[in-house]
């Protein structure tokens, strides 16, 4: 007989589906009470087709769960001067509650400049640094979005953290050092493991979660997870024009206790987070 674990693989999709329907309910009780509607505002700066298709897919999000969405878009060329203005033309603007300057810019545009110029209060990205600095002091902040969407994803499958060893493999500031912070609060025992990390596979072998945000096809193999883990897969790298993630889905199975697939994983809460987001940056905002 086999003692192999029934291994879930995450249908991160349904998830924030039913977070998105929650949203919603929650923008329509603000209407029904003769409020607006919150709204979020993109800033494409440049024609990437691929950051053009994500902005839509966040403005469809919003529509979604009834929230307004605005766009601005600038050409590839733009000046620093010209991003910096259409931000503060935008942090003045009442009727804007979350701004999302699309990222990577395009040229030599400081993405650390530009979104240091976003109201903090507005900063549904949650990369400015008084969000960050927050977050690293424990404050109430608006938080990067995917990794409120990996620690939701957590807590719906009532994964321990309390105590629990939590190996984080990446460390960028939207993705690996916000989620070991968050980790960190719910008193796991976290582990930051990077490129010049020298012993990856067995501080991995140790680890009750590990979350991979390398961007390495997969790095995390069934061999390296300890039975009964919670494997979050959030890496993103076409191969060969394959979607592939960080965690070698297949080998898990029968090993970890959850798993994210790298499609309809972690991506649709990442979106889902920046609609919650604009809801309390909106309910901050107001007082609503
Ligand atoms: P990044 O490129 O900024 O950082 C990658 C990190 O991985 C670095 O800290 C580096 O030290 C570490 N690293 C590189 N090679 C390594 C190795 N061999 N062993 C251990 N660590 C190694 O990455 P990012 O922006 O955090 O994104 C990581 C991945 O997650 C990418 O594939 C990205 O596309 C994906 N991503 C997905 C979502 C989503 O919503 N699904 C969101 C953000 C990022």
């Amino acid at each position: 007989m086999s003692n192999a674990i029934d291994t879930v693989v995450v249908d991160g999709l349904a998830l924030a589906n039913e977070l998105r329907d929650e949203l919603k309910q929650a923008v329509a009780r603000h209407v029904a009470a003769g409020r607006r509607a919150p709204q979020l505002a993109v800033v494409l700066v440049g024609d990437d087709p691929a950051s053009a298709s994500y902005i839509k897919g966040k403005q469809r999000a919003c529509t979604r769960v009834g929230m307004d969405s605005s766009e601005r878009r600038l050409p590839a060329d733009s000046t620093p001067e010209q991003v910096l203005a259409t931000v503060r033309e935008l942090n003045q603007d009442d009727s804007i509650d979350g701004i999302l300057v699309q990222l990577p810019l395009p040229g030599d545009l400081d993405a650390n400049l530009i979104t240091a110029a976003i109201d903090p209060a507005k900063d549904v990205d949650g990369l400015h640094p008084v969000n960050a600095g927050k977050l690293l002091l424990g404050q109430p902040a608006l938080t990067a979005c995917t990794p409120l969407g990996i620690m939701e994803i957590l807590r719906r499958f009532e994964i321990p953290l309390r105590g629990a060893d939590a190996v984080v493999i990446g460390r960028s500031n939207i993705v690996g050092k916000p989620v070991s912070l968050l980790l960190q609060q719910q008193h796991a025992t976290v582990t930051m493991c990077h490129s010049r990390t020298t012993d990856l596979e067995q501080r991995c072998r140790h680890a009750d979660v590990i979350v991979a945000a390398v961007g390495v096809p997969k790095l995390v193999k069934g061999s390296w997870v300890k039975p009964g883990a919670a494997v979050i897969d959030v890496g993103v790298t076409v191969v060969d024009g394959v979607l592939t993630g960080d965690v070698d889905t297949e080998g898990v199975q029968g090993v970890a206790k959850i798993v994210t697939p790298h499609r309809r994983g972690v991506g649709p809460m990442t979106i889902t987070m920046l609609l919650q987001n604009t809801l309390t940056a909106y309910e901050a905002r107001t007082g609503a």
